[in-house]
């Protein structure tokens, strides 16, 4: 068989789906090399996924796991693409270049006084409470007694019962131990949801609202008044499905609640108040009697969705923050960037769950297997990569250093039967990722990642 030398970017769910179909087809002896610029994989199944929904975690990390120990990929993580090796020296070694970054930056509301202290984006707080090291010292201030979420999506969600969850069932979960410390001191007893539009209107999605009628300590208040469907009114199935979680978490009784959570619709954020950290959020609320209120708050989390980042040497679309492309080859003004390809979020836009990506993934592989096939890809430098990322000083983390951070964060959750104990020092992870003879510099390189440092 003839081989195909593949460079995947970006270890979470779009490279390894990537990798489940390149492995599947029979026509080529695929070489895969996967980089990805943490020592860790698994992208936002371990750094974006609830820490309370494990299942989810424990699936796809079985899955993924089987991917990576076939001898035909090898995982070359703690390199970041873009600075320790660009697109040329890949596009060199590689015949294809896949894509698989995500959408690693932020939507903005716009507004006044949005980059306050107190004011996080859900992507930076849900990556301070999963462990990214690059997240860790994020300052988040749990001190005052309400938090103001604007968005209405399964993010908003996720962060909505992280921060209304008792400690005692964080505490069996892999969050990290300096977000369980924070948690567990928090002072916020009343958590608002904001969305723009009408409950019919939300993006969350129903499994995912109906686990709020679980939360046994949580007073969950739906402020809206469109619940109810007309006799006549045509209803989609999924929400009729929505509107009746919603009609029953309004009428549900919470006994001695600790928390309480709002759903407020038809309010539009205007400004945040604050001089040097947030003290609350102004909001334009539309409907019968249009008015403008001011919600205080001292922690304000933007869930409003996630942005790709343009990547060196990739031509890139500002407006949607996804890389151009037709059907996963790159390409500029109709003409395609032979050999490189996108896959994920950073293909299509943060839209979709973990399952999405294979189906995105089956597009762009079958793009890079047509091109193979009709002769359109070629490699000019025929030497391993890591000898250029070893000249250059980058100390990779392959599978078995994966393997040595896996077992040792697993070992140290066992004790209070946690799923694990994460590391979220980057000093911490490339010792604990470290062989014999092996040497590991203890202050890592930075990796292009937006937040805080990383030790
Ligand atoms: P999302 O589903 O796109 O929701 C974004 C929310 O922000 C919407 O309510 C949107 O309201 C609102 N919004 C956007 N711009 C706004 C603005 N300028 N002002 C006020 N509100 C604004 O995004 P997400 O929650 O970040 O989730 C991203 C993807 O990951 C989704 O596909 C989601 O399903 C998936 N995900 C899945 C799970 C799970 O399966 N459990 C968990 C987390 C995430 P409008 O409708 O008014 O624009």
């Amino acid at each position: 068989m003839p081989e195909l030398r593949i460079a995947i970017v970006g270890a979470g769910a779009a490279g390894l789906y990537a990798i489940q179909h390149l492995l599947e087809q029979t026509t080529w002896d695929v070489k895969i090399d996967l980089f990805e610029r943490l020592p860790t994989p698994w992208g936002l199944v371990r750094s974006g996924v609830a820490p309370d929904h494990p299942e989810k975690k424990q699936i796809i990390d079985r899955l993924f796991a089987f991917f990576l120990r076939d001898e035909r990929v090898r995982l070359i993580a703690n390199v970041a693409v873009g600075s320790d090796i660009g697109h040329e020296a890949l596009a060199a070694r590689y015949h294809a270049v896949i894509y698989a970054v995500g959408a690693d930056d932020d939507k903005m509301l716009g507004i006044e006084g949005e980059s306050l202290s107190g004011s996080w984006s859900a992507r930076e707080f849900v990556a301070w409470y999963n462990g990214h090291p690059a997240y860790r010292h994020l300052p988040v201030d749990l001190s005052a007694p309400r938090a103001v979420i604007v968005g209405t999506g399964n993010v908003a969600l996720d962060v909505a019962r992280i921060l209304t969850l008792p400690i005692a069932q964080l505490a069996k979960t892999d969050i990290a131990d300096h977000a369980l410390d924070a948690l567990r001191r928090s002072q916020i007893c009343d958590v608002v949801l904001l969305g723009r539009g009408g409950c019919r209107q939300a993006a969350f999605h129903s499994p995912e609202l109906e686990e709020l009628l679980h939360l046994d300590t949580v007073e969950v208040r739906i402020e809206a008044d469109d619940l109810t469907l007309a006799t006549d009114e045509a209803c989609h199935r999924d929400m009729r499905r929505k509107l009746d979680i919603l009609a029953r978490l309004q009428q549900r009784q919470c006994h001695a609640p600790d928390k309480r959570m709002t759903f407020k619709f038809h309010h539009t954020p205007i400004s945040v108040a604050g001089s040097h950290a947030v003290e609350g959020l102004n909001v334009a609320i539309s409907g019968a009697s249009p008015k403008i209120e001011m919600l205080p708050c001292g922690l304000l989390l933007r869930a409003i969705g996630y942005r790709g980042r343009p990547i060196e040497g990739l031509p890139f679309d500002i407006d949607a923050g996804i890389v151009t492309h037709f059907a996963g080859r790159v390409q500029h003004d109709g003409q395609i960037m032979t050999g490189a390809y996108v896959t994920g979020w950073i293909k299509r836009g943060p839209k979709g769950v973990i399952g999405s990506n294979k189906y995105c993934a089956a597009e762009t592989v079958g793009s890079v297997l047509d091109d193979a096939n009709a002769g359109r890809l070629a490699i000019n430098a025929q030497d391993d990569v890591m000898t250029l990322l070893t000249d250059r000083g980058c100390c990779p983390v392959l599978q078995e250093g994966w393997r040595h951070i896996d077992e040792a964060e697993r070992r140290a959750g066992r004790p209070s039967g946690r799923p694990r104990v994460k590391l979220t020092h980057m000093a911490a992870l490339l010792n604990a990722a470290q062989m014999p003879g092996q040497s590991m510099p203890t202050e890592a390189p930075a990796r292009n990642m937006s937040r805080g440092d990383h030790d």
